[in-house]
């Protein structure tokens, strides 16, 4: 894949306000926050999209998933309740290409989304 703003992120050669980070994984808040807590959780590893992610991805996809899960724990708002989203491409609504996860927080969620 070619370089993009996240990857960027990863190599702090653009500033992000950078919440958690571990061997495989980099979360850090969403410039645009669409609820009190909206956190990016993106694999290390330059994957575009989640339709690139293969077999031997999946240790990966699940840590990724756990970053997230276990952030929320920590942040206390797990009981409440929250929403993991993945775009993919145009008609997902993807508008950078580095898999990440956007962790959604702190106030209730509507079904269906837009
Ligand atoms: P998506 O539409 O799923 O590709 O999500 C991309 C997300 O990246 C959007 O929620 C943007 O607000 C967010 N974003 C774009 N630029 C930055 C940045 N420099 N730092 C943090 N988040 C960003």
């Amino acid at each position: 894949m070619s370089d993009t703003l996240f990857g960027k992120i990863i190599r702090r050669e653009v500033p992000a306000d950078i919440v958690y980070e571990d061997e495989d994984v980099l979360g850090f808040n969403d410039i645009s926050p669409q609820a009190p807590l909206h956190v990016l959780f993106i694999p290390k590893k330059p994957l575009a999209t989640i339709d690139d992610a293969r077999a031997d991805d999946a240790l990966l996809l699940g840590r990724l998933m756990l970053a997230a899960a276990g952030y929320a724990r920590a942040q206390g708002v797990a009981a409440d309740g929250y929403r993991l989203v993945v775009n993919c491409n145009a008609h997902g609504g993807q508008t950078v290409f580095h898999l990440h996860v956007h962790l959604l927080a702190g106030r209730r969620m509507h079904w269906p989304p837009g």
